[in-house]
C-alpha cells in the first residue's frame, strides 16, 4: 500500500464539471494522471475515488480495467477501453482507409465467385474430391501451367462459372480464420461417406457452418462402394437439420464417387447456383482488401502470403499492409505458379513483397500510398509489442456468461452461447435437457457445438469465434486447450454434478454470478498520542472506542472525517506485549508502519468485506 502524494491530496476539489459526452477512450494500464483530464477530473479526484472504493493507488500507477470502468461509472460517463495503440491503429484505419469505403456503393457491386470450404469426417474423401475438382477444370487442360498448392484455388465449371476452394479441408482452418474476423467461406460443402454415415467430425462440420451462417451443400461421397447407404445418411442429416431437397427441405444433396470423378461436375453446377441465390456482389473497382489464408518466409522469394481478394482489385505495384507487415507487392502469382497483373474479386493470389509474413486470418489493404501502408504496419507492431498479442477480431453476437446479466439489464433479449462437451452419450444428453429447461423469454440458450469427449483446441475455437462459453461434464481441457483458451479469452466451466453446472448457469442468467461485497466496520479506535520509537518508527497509543482492533485487519485512517490513509494493522501491542486483539474501553499501540504524520484526535477505523448473498 502506498500512501497518498501531498500533490494529489491537495489537488482533489469536488468537480461539478460536466463529464464529456459520448464514449471515452481509455488505454488499458493508463494512470489516474492520464484518465482524469480525459473525464475532465483531476488525477486526485481519480485516486482519491478509489481510495474510497477501498483501492490506494498513486497517480502514476497503472490502474486496472475494473477501477478505470468504476471511475467512469461514478461519474455516469461512458468509457471504451483499448489495448495501447489501439487507438492510433483505429485513428490510422478511419484516416487513411474509410473514404475510400464510402466510395463503395451498391450500383458497382458485381457478381463474384463463391469461396468454398470442404468440410467432413476424417477419410471420408474431403483431399480426394479437393484433388478431383481441381483436376476437373475445363481450362487448366489448355492454360498449362503446373498445379501449385497455395492454399487455394479457382476452377470454371462447365456452364463457365468461376469457383474458389480452399485448399485446407476440415473445420480446423475455417474455424480458425473465423476466429480471427475473417469469415471468408461463403458455402460449405460436407462430405459423407455414404458407407460410414454421419460421424463425430460430421456433426462438428455441420456445427461450424451453421454458427458462420454459410449455407452447406451435402456430398454423399464414395457412392461407387457396395456398401453405399445414401438413405441412412440423409436420415442421419435429417436429423441434424439438414433435410434434403427430395425430402422437402431446402438441403441440396449431391451423390457422388470422388474415386471415379462422378457426380463432381454436378455438384459444381449446384455450388453456382447456390452462389448465385447468395448474391455474393463485390466491386473489383473498390478500394482492394482480401484475407491471408497463410504465409511463411521463401527462400530466395521472402515473406510470401497466399491471398483471397474480397474487394477490388490487387495490382503488382500497390503498397499493401496486413497486420504488421506491408510493403509494395513485387509480383503476384496465381494457382498455377503464373505470374499475374492483378487479383479482383474471390481469386486467391500469391503476394510477394511484404516486409515479413503476416499471419493467416489477417485482413490485407491496398494503401494510398507506401507510407501508410508502413505507418499504419508499424503501429500495429508497436502494439503488439506492447500487448503481446495479436489483436483478435470482434467475436459474434451473443453473450458469454459473464456478460450475460449485463445484457439482461440492458433489456435486450440475452443469449448465451455455448459449447457442451461431456463424457458419455447419455450426460450428454442429460446436461442438454436440463440447460433448456432454464430458457425463459429474456435469456435463450444457443448450442454452439454438443459433443462427447474432452475439450479440445478445436472447440476453445470454436467458441471464440462464436463468443461462447464452454461447458464440461466429467471433461477437462487438455493443457493445450487451456492455453488457447487463456490466450483467446474463452471461458472454459468443468462440473462434475449436474446440479452445480444448472445452479451455476442459472445462477448467471439472474445475475448471481459475480459476489457482491459490503463493508463492515470491526473496530475503531482513537489517537491519544504519537509515539517515536528508535529502530521501529511511529507507534499511535489509542483507545479502543468500538468494537475491536485486531492485527492483519483492514484499517484506514481518519482525520475529521476524511480519509488520510489505507492498508492494514500490522503491529499491535497492549502495553509492552505483541496483542492479536484489543477489545473496546481498552487502550493500545498500533504500529503505524509506512504512514507517519497522524495526529492526536485522528481516528483508527479498521474494517472487514464481508459477501453479500443475493436474494
Ligand atoms: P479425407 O480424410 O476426408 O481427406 O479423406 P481422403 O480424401 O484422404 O480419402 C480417404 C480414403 O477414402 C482414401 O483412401 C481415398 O482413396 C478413399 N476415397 C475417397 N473418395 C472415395 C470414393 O468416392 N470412393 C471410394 N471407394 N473411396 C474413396
Amino acid at each position: 500500500m502506498e500512501e497518498l502524494g501531498p500533490q494529489e491530496m491537495t489537488a482533489y476539489k469536488p468537480s461539478n464539471e460536466p463529464v464529456p459526452e459520448g464514449e471515452i477512450i481509455v488505454e488499458r494500464g493508463s494512470t489516474a494522471r492520464d484518465i482524469g483530464p480525459k473525464f475532465n477530473r483531476s488525477a486526485g479526484d481519480v485516486v482519491r475515488f478509489l481510495f474510497l472504493q477501498g483501492a490506494t493507488v498513486t497517480a502514476t500507477q497503472s490502474l486496472t480495467d475494473d477501477m478505470i470502468e468504476l471511475f467512469a461509472a461514478e461519474l455516469g460517463a461512458e468509457v471504451r477501453l483499448v489495448d495501447p495503440g489501439e487507438e492510433r491503429e483505429a485513428e490510422l484505419l478511419a484516416k487513411y482507409f474509410d473514404d475510400i469505403d464510402d466510395a463503395e456503393n451498391d450500383e458497382d457491386l458485381e457478381p463474384r465467385p463463391p469461396v468454398v470450404t470442404v468440410m467432413g469426417h476424417v477419410d471420408h474423401g474431403k483431399t480426394l474430391l479437393l484433388d478431383r475438382i481441381r483436376s476437373s477444370d475445363v481450362v487448366s487442360g489448355e492454360a498449362g501451367g503446373i498445379t501449385q498448392h497455395i492454399g487455394a484455388y479457382q476452377v470454371i465449371t462447365q456452364s463457365g462459372h468461376p469457383i474458389t476452394f480452399i485448399d485446407t479441408p476440415g473445420h480446423e482452418a475455417f474455424t480458425a480464420m473465423r476466429a480471427r474476423g475473417a469469415e471468408v467461406t461463403d458455402i460449405v460443402i460436407l462430405v459423407v461417406a455414404a458407407d460410414d454415415g454421419v460421424m463425430p467430425q460430421t456433426v462438428e462440420a455441420i456445427n461450424h457452418a451453421k454458427s458462420a451462417e454459410v449455407p452447406i451443400i451435402v456430398a454423399v461421397n464414395k457412392m461407387d462402394r457396395p456398401d453405399a447407404n445414401p438413405d441412412r445418411v440423409l436420415q442421419q442429416l435429417a436429423e441434424r437439420g439438414l433435410v434434403p431437397e427430395a425430402w422437402g427441405g431446402d438441403t441440396i444433396v449431391c451423390q457422388i464417387s470422388a474415386l471415379r470423378s462422378e457426380g463432381i461436375d454436378d455438384l459444381l453446377e449446384q455450388l453456382a447456383l447456390v452462389a448465385e441465390l447468395e448474391e455474393l456482389g463485390a466491386n473489383p473497382k473498390g478500394i482492394a482488401r482480401g484475407f491471408v489464408l497463410e504465409a511463411n518466409l521463401e527462400a530466395g522469394r521472402g515473406p510470401v502470403a497466399t491471398v483471397i481478394v474480397e474487394n477490388g482489385t490487387i495490382k503488382v505495384g500497390d503498397p499493401v499492409v496486413a497486420g504488421a507487415a506491408w510493403g509494395k507487392v513485387k509480383a503476384l502469382l496465381d494457382d498455377r505458379g503464373k505470374n499475374v497483373k492483378f487479383a479482383g474479386p474471390s481469386m486467391p493470389v500469391q503476394i510477394l513483397g511484404f516486409s515479413e509474413p503476416p499471419q493467416a486470418g489477417d485482413e490485407v489493404r491496398v494503401a494510398a500510398d507506401l507510407n501508410r501502408a508502413r505507418t499504419l504496419g508499424e503501429a500495429r507492431a508497436q502494439r503488439f509489442r506492447l500487448t503481446g498479442h495479436h489483436p483478435v477480431a470482434a467475436a459474434a453476437s451473443g453473450a458469454k456468461l459473464e456478460d450475460l446479466f449485463e445484457q439482461i439489464k440492458r433489456g435486450e433479449t440475452a443469449s448465451l452461447n455455448i459449447v457442451l462437451k461431456a463424457d458419455v452419450q447419455g450426460s450428454l444428453e442429460a446436461c442438454t435437457e436440463s440447460l433448456k429447461r432454464l430458457e425463459r423469454d429474456e435469456v435463450k440458450l444457443n448450442f454452439i457445438h454438443r459433443g462427447v469427449g474432452g475439450v479440445t483446441e478445436n472447440d476453445v475455437q470454436l467458441a471464440a469465434a462464436s463468443n461462447a462459453t464452454i461447458i464440461g461434464f466429467n471433461v477437462r481441457p487438455d493443457k493445450r486447450s487451456r492455453e488457447l483458451a487463456e490466450k483467446s479469452d474463452v471461458d472454459i466451466r468443468t462440473y462434475e454434478i449436474i446440479y452445480k453446472l444448472i445452479e451455476e448457469i442459472e445462477a448467471a442468467m439472474v445475475g448471481m454470478l459475480a459476489p457482491e461485497y459490503e463493508e463492515v466496520i470491526t473496530g475503531e479506535a482513537e489517537v491519544r498520542e504519537v509515539f517515536r520509537v528508535p529502530k521501529i518508527g511511529a507507534i499511535a497509543g489509542c483507545y479502543v472506542r468500538d468494537g475491536a482492533i485486531t492485527r492483519g485487519s483492514k484499517v484506514r485512517f481518519l482525520r475529521e472525517g476524511t480519509i488520510i490513509w489505507k492498508g492494514s494493522i500490522t503491529s499491535l501491542r497492549r502495553f509492552k506485549d505483541d496483542a492479536r486483539e484489543v477489545a473496546a474501553g481498552f487502550e493500545c499501540g498500533i504500529g503505524l508502519s509506512d504512514y507517519q504524520d497522524l495526529k492526536e484526535g485522528d481516528i483508527i477505523e479498521t474494517f472487514e468485506e464481508r459477501e453479500i448473498p443475493r436474494v
